[in-house]
């Protein structure tokens, strides 16, 4: 199987090249983000709690975000990969997915981690939540408070999947194509 964890900051473009990356490389592409957004637009329990934390741009708890992502792989047999865009997004959730996939047979191949300055990403996200309504993209508030728990609680995660040697830094400046270009570089690598 092909694993791709597509690593970076909110507005790095994760979710624009995992749909790129997913039909290139025939993979799923789960994003944790959407799945909350889908059970807050059904008003399930789940959304219900996670738009509690969503709203203040933290994070919602491990054990629930892990949970989740467990029995959404589950949900798919006979496949060739997965691309996870937006987790794991602490040391808990990366330690979980590494037990969890090894569990089923297999392992992170990769991890794709996009890198951009965080005055573009700001911009990035207002201009993100004027076209898509995303709430937690249009207070500045909500965006600085993300790139801050992204700072303290996620970009180490680089050094996690380092250690493993399987980190692939990527220029996330520039046309969504010439991105999409360096990612695969960075795939097939
Ligand atoms: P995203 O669409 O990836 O920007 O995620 C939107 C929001 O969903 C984040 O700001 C978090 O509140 C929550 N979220 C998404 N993925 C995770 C995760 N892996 N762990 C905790 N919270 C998450």
């Amino acid at each position: 199987m092909l694993n791709i964890v597509l690593f970076g900051p909110p507005g790095a473009g994760k979710g624009t090249q995992a749909e790129n990356i997913k039909e290139n490389y025939n993979l799923v592409h789960l994003s944790t983000g959407d799945i909350f957004r889908k059970n807050i637009g059904e008003s399930t329990d789940l959304g219900v709690l996670a738009k509690s934390y969503i709203d203040k741009g933290e994070l919602v708890p491990d054990e629930v975000t892990i949970k989740m992502l467990e029995s959404e792989v589950n949900r798919y047999k006979d496949v060739n990969g997965f691309i996870f865009d937006g987790f794991p997004r602490t040391t808990e959730q990366a330690n979980a997915l590494d037990v969890f996939l090894k569990s089923i047979g297999t392992e992170v191949t990769k991890m794709v981690a996009l890198n951009v300055p965080e005055k573009e990403l700001v911009s990035r996200l207002l201009n993100r939540g004027k076209e898509s309504g995303r709430t937690d993209d249009q207070d500045e508030n909500i965006i600085s408070n993300r790139i801050k728990v992204y700072e303290k609680n996620t970009a180490v995660l680089a050094d996690f999947y380092d250690a493993q040697s399987k980190l692939e830094n990527v220029n996330g400046l520039g046309s969504v194509e010439q991105v999409t270009k360096r990612i695969y570089n960075a795939i097939d690598n």
